[in-house]
């Protein structure tokens, strides 16, 4: 079955003005698009070398099968990771999570400052990842690099932020530090927490 481009929970307006209304259109529409359309194509011509018993191209497909497939799945959660300020945007998280971030890291300012560094000083188009590692039992920051790059396997993303320049540019042109700043103002905790119970079980 073919992947879809999945709606957005929200107008491309709910996220002003942290995130603006032509960069969320853009970005959903175009960006995201171009991903589904990269992963259904790389899954086809895969299936295409099934058929054939012709693996003379299988790096390539599988390299993007890896790219556009994470690209799909991280702009999934990061729309979702998102609300509208003071509608459920922004805060700090509550209960369970709450508490593992404390456990984790400290506290969750401490959290706060990692996970802005982190996003700030990722090398080029890429991702900060909160993640659930379940063979730890513990809270995990990952500086995800393209999409696909710098992960660890099983590890279960909670709270996504995306620093590719198409999120952020038209806005904050060059200062990605300002983005991610703003960011917080959006990022939705309640959907970071049900994802966290969900990874736990
Ligand atoms: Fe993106």
């Amino acid at each position: 079955m073919a992947h879809e481009l999945l709606p957005l929970p929200y107008e491309y307006n709910a996220l002003e003005p942290h995130i603006d209304e032509q960069t969320v259109k853009l970005h959903h529409d175009l960006h995201q698009k171009a991903y589904v359309d990269g992963l259904n194509n790389a899954e086809k011509k895969l299936a295409d070398a099934r058929a054939a018993g012709d693996y003379a191209l299988v790096k390539h497909w599988s390299r993007e099968l890896a790219f556009h497939g994470s690209g799909v799945f991280l702009h999934e959660f990061y729309w979702q990771n998102m609300a509208p300020a003071g509608k459920g945007g922004g805060g700090e998280p509550t209960g369970e999570l709450a508490e593992q971030i404390k456990t984790d890291f400290g506290s969750f300012d401490t959290f706060k400052k990692y996970f802005s560094a982190a996003a700030v000083a990722v090398e080029g188009s890429g991702w900060a990842v909160l993640a659930w590692q379940p063979q730890g039992k513990q809270l995990v920051i990952l500086q995800s690099e393209k999409h696909q790059q710098l992960t660890q396997w099983g590890v279960v993303p909670l709270m996504v932020c995306d620093v590719w320049e198409h999120a952020y540019y038209l806005k904050y042109q060059n200062k990605r530090a300002a983005y991610v700043e703003a960011w917080w103002n959006v990022a939705n905790w309640a959907d970071a927490a049900a994802r966290f119970a969900q990874a736990r079980g």
